[in-house]
């Protein structure tokens, strides 16, 4: 439903002057045009004689020069799809492959899904057709499970590798181990003008082909004082632009979703309010969970007399090419993962970006003329509090789901792996640790069978657990909601702000006593009762979109639950079985009440709180169970329910030794707190 038809070429004005067959010459001829006046073009032959000559190549070339859209072109052009011998290209970002896809398969002219096509998590947009797969990263990651050897690849360019992300940076330990006995395989590592020269190292020597972009100069202003709130000052400066500048767009940079939402509500208030006494500002927005009919936006030229600003994540710092952008506005943050492997706590915290990313935002100005950014920080700031690059994700993030992809391709020693850069030794055993605990190794570190087929899920081994667990307990189609309800989770309620009060009593009805998990189970099975109605979502201020997606995300796991052979079945929705099931992989997340509203984590003695929009707050049952942590103003506990503490015991005997629960059960409650699973 998503693939569209190829966009047809403005410049070719009135197509009933021209025969059909003409036209279509025309409009190929001008997208050779197009092709031929990116940067890369000039390299073409030399790419190839490289691409001939060595079986590993390091590319690097500015963002924009046509790395990601021309080389596999070139490669095809070339011959190398010949035999229907696939060409694969890993995006570290979803948006970017759907995105990039759709460009290249517009510029064969060929229809997105067929020679052209995607593969990003429960999405597969390609047919026994494609030979140009663009996919993500953790995509080919778990390709290795099926194709251990890539036998249908003929040539793998691991692209954004400057993004370093963790499935890349595994990626870059496999890859060279299969090149090494697959001769015939060409690997190319794209990158944006950053670490060529450590890539070339980390693959033996590997040659670098440089190829220079078009750059213009670039002039960039900070600020005089550091800016209180970064969000309006974005604001304020867009439309300082549009009323005082001469024509080009803008692009801002913001760290998330709600941030843009928020940004382009603004903008388009006061941008009313200014009437027709400003030119025409086209508001255009982009960020990973954006539909992709939506995101097609960005792209579309700006009327004339008018100008459009982008409203971005980072995705648009290296992963995407807006034409036509002359003024970038820079606040200086992004979103980091970060985890402690400590407390095997992960959370989401915007975090100054890099001086590497400051340059290359800059340089997002300077594609088409000379450009201005204006930074929202000062030039101390920029100085002194910036770091030099981004450091790796592999070094701040929880390694759970990749320790068990590794385990399942066989490889088991972990610690020499060859890794460009090591993550933390302690949070390789915490990852060891947690999939013990879980059951998925044994206790000398191998894989169990419970293991092998929680690999493949493509899910946090916490989730992969408890739907192996729904086995046992008989709720195999309840579990698989619930999981596919969290994966949207943060995206379920549509709360405007002039019904706000509806929007809140619409949510109150669904809730259910034991907790949130149950709650997102029952506002599925509603929705599924009215035969996935989008009026009925409309009516009780629910996101149809994300349930569409939920619905999505459900099917694709229904037939994994096949591939590992677990039986669909339903217990009618049975609280007891299906909380057990849940805390059979959550059990690390288990709060036991102290006073009044605040909890502390069994296993690491933090005090937190039930989440403000949880079905139980305020409910604050003894013993509860969470699904993560999130960090506002305090330490809340998001999606909740309501648990025995018996059951840890029950479902995680690895991990909880009876007698440690039960000296924890004996303590004494404060009186007055609230009933619990414990008391039924
Ligand atoms: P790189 O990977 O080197 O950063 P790309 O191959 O992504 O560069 O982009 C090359 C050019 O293709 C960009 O300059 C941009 O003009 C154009 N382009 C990419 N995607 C689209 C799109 N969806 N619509 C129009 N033009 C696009
Ligand atoms: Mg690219």
């Amino acid at each position: 439903s998503e693939i569209m038809e190829g966009q047809t070429i403005e410049s070719i004005t009135n197509p009933e002057l021209v025969k059909p067959e003409d036209f279509k010459e025309a409009e190929r001829e001008a997208m050779a045009r197009v092709r031929m006046s990116l940067p890369m073009y000039q390299y073409r032959q030399q790419f190839l004689d490289a691409v001939r000559d060595y079986q590993v190549l390091i590319i690097e070339g500015e963002t924009g020069s046509g790395k990601t859209t021309q080389l596999p072109q070139y490669l095809h052009e070339e011959g190398y799809t010949r035999g229907g011998k696939k060409i694969g290209c890993t995006q570290p970002r979803r948006v970017a492959a759907m995105s990039v896809a759709k460009r290249v398969s517009d510029e064969m002219f060929v229809k997105l899904g067929a020679e052209v096509g995607y593969s990003i998590r429960f999405e597969d947009c390609t047919t026994e057709k494609t030979i140009i797969k663009y996919m993500t990263d953790g995509m080919l990651l778990r390709e290795f499970l099926t194709e251990p050897d890539l036998s249908s690849y003929n040539v793998l360019i691991i692209d954004e590798a400057h993004e370093r992300t963790l499935h890349t940076d595994i990626l870059f330990g496999l890859v060279k181990d299969i090149s090494r006995f697959r001769k015939d395989l060409k690997l190319i590592i794209s990158s944006a003008t950053l670490d060529a020269k450590k890539f070339s190292e980390f693959f033996d020597g590997a040659p670098i082909l440089s190829v220079p972009g078009r750059r213009y100069p670039v002039d960039i202003f900070y600020t005089k004082a550091p800016e209180a709130d970064y969000l309006d000052a974005a604001v304020v400066t867009t439309l300082q632009i549009h009323v005082t500048q001469p024509p080009g767009d803008i692009l801002v940079f913001l760290t998330g979703q709600e941030e843009v939402d928020a940004a382009a509500d603004i903008l388009k208030v006061r941008t009313m309010g200014l009437g027709t006494k400003i030119k025409q500002l086209v508001i255009a927005c982009i960020y990973s969970t954006l539909p992709s009919d939506l995101q097609a936006k960005i792209f579309e030229p700006t009327p004339p007399g008018a100008r459009k600003v982008v409203l971005a994540t980072n995705i648009a710092e290296t992963s995407l090419t807006i034409d036509g952008i002359v003024y970038v506005i820079d606040p200086g943050f992004c979103k980091q993962k970060n985890y402690n492997p400590r407390t095997g706590m992960e959370s989401l915290i915007v975090t100054p970006i890099s001086k590497a990313s400051a340059g290359q935002r800059a340089g997002r100005a300077g594609r088409v003329a000379p450009g201005k950014c204006f930074r929202l920080y000062t030039a101390w700031a920029y100085e002194h509090e910036l770091e030099a690059n981004n450091i790796p994700e592999i070094q701040r993030t929880n390694l759970g789901n990749v320790v068990l992809v590794l385990k399942s391709l066989g490889i088991n020693d972990l610690i020499h792996f060859d890794f460009m850069d090591s993550p933390p030794a302690e949070a390789l055993i915490r990852a060891l640790e947690q999939l013990y605990a879980l059951g998925a190794l044994n206790d000398k570190g191998e894989l169990t069978k419970m293991g092998r087929r929680m690999a493949e899920f493509p899910l946090d081994p916490t989730l992969s657990k408890i739907i192996m667990c729904s086995e046992k307990y008989g709720c195999s189609e309840e579990i698989v909601t619930i999981c596919s309800m969290l994966s949207v989770n943060n995206a379920i309620f549509y709360r405007p702000k002039d019904k706000a009060i509806h929007a809140d009593n619409a949510r109150r009805n669904f809730f259910q006593p034991t907790g949130d998990h149950m709650t997102l189970l029952n506002i599925y099975n509603q929705w599924r009762d009215t035969d996935y109605s989008t009026q009925w979502c409309f009516e009780n201020f629910i996101q149809h979109r994300s349930m569409r997606r939920a619905r999505d995300v459900r099917d694709q796991l229904m037939s994994l639950l096949e591939r590992v052979e677990v039986e669909p079945v339903s217990n009618g929705s049975e609280p007891i079985p299906i909380l057990k099931c849940v805390t059979s992989g959550f059990f690390y997340n288990t709060g036991k009440l102290q006073r009044g509203d605040t909890y502390r984590t069994i296993k690491n003695n933090q005090s937190v709180q039930i989440h403000p929009t949880s079905s139980i707050f305020q409910v604050n049952p003894r013993w509860v169970i969470y699904h993560e942590l999130v960090e506002t103003t305090k330490e809340y506990m998001r999606c909740a329910s309501d648990i025995n503490p018996s059951w840890l015991t029950e479902v995680a005997p690895h991990y909880y030794k009876k007698k440690e629960v039960e000296e924890e059960v004996k303590q004494k409650m404060p009186k007055g707190v609230g009933k619990s699973q414990s008391d039924r």
